[in-house]
């Protein structure tokens, strides 16, 4: 496993920042944390790292300067609340930065900005184009055209999503909690501080519980989540407490903080992009044969698949599962759904005969897909996450 570096030491950082820290419901834009924040982020630069943010805020900071009562927004009011609160957090940025000579450059992006492959390669031009002029690309959704179906919803995914886009080699969530613990420590005393992810195994995924706060969406579980996309294409992750002034002068002094390996394979752009897709569009689910297959990196045979899932196209991405139901991989089908299915559990020389034409061997090739997660959690890797009272 590799192991934990300093904060500069790194050669591109995202950082995501919850609502909670940067707005108070009552007074607005909390300006001296901004100013602590953007000292920080200055002092990266000036040692060499560049530095994206992804601020959340916009709609919370909009609630609180159209006075709006407290309680669920309709999508129409949070999205105006976003409209409102977006132009005034990208100006406390802006102005926070120009402190320090550096500017800021705005970028809002929408689930399909990132899930659409030319979108994709669209968007990460724009930001590091960015990073290359020096500035600082301060992101968020674009929650005033973001509905249900189309939004991340929750800013720890699309940091991660933003972190992967762009090669970054470390991302930090600060939000109100300092890291992950066995058990929610509000409700169990027992639980147990996590200094050290080794992987994320499904035991570290059933400690994420559902917690969030008002005015944050993501709880454990989307940071959870985030590490999976982050560490999985090579991006370690810090979860920390963003409560302190310069939160990142508090980490690199040794405030508590959970870190995420990195995982050491490094996988080429395209695998990066399959790996972080949030929607995929079908699954195919199976047997143990063809799990032992992909663990040695072999490609998927329709032989091994048990079942397929959804109404997916040649080329969308699917999640493969194992027996148990757990994602493995994800990765490119070769078939429509309905052809997939036709074949599911058929040798790859009968494939001419049930289709009436010859098509590839494999379900998903191995150049198109990407293991998630372990297939099975080893001993040696929970044994690398190290727990502490
Ligand atoms: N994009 C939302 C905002 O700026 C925040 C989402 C989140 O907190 O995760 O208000």
């Amino acid at each position: 496993m590799t192991s934990r570096k300093p904060l500069a030491r790194h050669r591109r950082i995202v950082i995501k920042i919850g609502s909670a820290l940067l707005v108070d419901r009552k007074s607005g834009m909390k300006a001296s944390w901004l100013e602590a924040m953007c000292a920080d982020i200055a002092s990266l630069k000036q040692r060499g790292a560049d530095v994206l943010v992804v601020s959340s805020g916009a709609i919370a900071l909009g609630r609180t300067v159209l006075d709006l009562p407290a309680g669920a927004l309709k999508l129409e009011e949070s999205q105006a609340a976003a409209a409102v609160g977006q132009i005034a957090l990208a100006r406390a940025w802006s102005e926070g930065l120009s402190r320090h000579s550096i500017v800021a450059g705005q970028i809002l992006l929408t689930l399909g900005d990132t899930e659409e492959r030319r979108r994709y390669l669209n968007a990460r031009a724009t930001i590091n184009q960015l990073l290359k002029i020096g500035a600082v690309p301060i992101i968020n959704e674009n929650d005033t055209v973001a509905t249900s179906e189309i939004r991340y919803g929750d800013n720890d995914r699309l940091a991660a999503r933003v972190a992967t886009m762009t090669g970054a080699d470390l991302l930090v969530l600060l939000s109100d909690i300092d890291g992950l613990y066995t058990a929610p420590p509000h409700l169990d005393p027992a639980a147990q501080f996590l200094e050290t992810i080794a992987t994320i195994t499904p035991e570290i995924e059933a400690m994420a519980g559902g917690a969030a706060s008002e005015l944050s969406r993501g709880g454990m579980r989307t940071k959870i989540e985030a590490g999976k996309i982050a560490t999985g294409s090579g991006c370690a992750m810090i979860i920390a407490s963003g409560k302190p002034d310069a939160p990142l002068s508090a980490i690199e002094n040794g405030a508590r903080s959970s870190w995420f390996a990195p995982s050491g394979t490094p996988v080429t752009a395209r695998k990066t992009w399959i790996a972080g897709q949030l929607l995929p569009a079908g699954e195919l689910h199976l047997d143990e044969g063809a799990v032992a297959a992909l663990s040695a990196g072999k490609s998927l045979l329709p032989a091994g698949v048990r079942a397929v899932v959804g109404a997916f196209h040649r080329g969308d991405t699917v999640a493969i599962l194992s027996p148990e139901g757990r994602e493995i991989a994800r990765g490119l089908a070769s078939y429509d759904a309905d052809e997939a299915r036709q074949i599911a559990g058929r040798k790859s020389k009968e494939i001419e005969a049930i289709l009436g034409y010859a098509g590839r061997a494999a379900m998903v090739h191995r150049d198109d897909m990407v293991m998630t997660a372990p297939a099975a959690s080893s001993s040696k890797r929970q044994e690398e996450t190290k727990a502490h009272a």
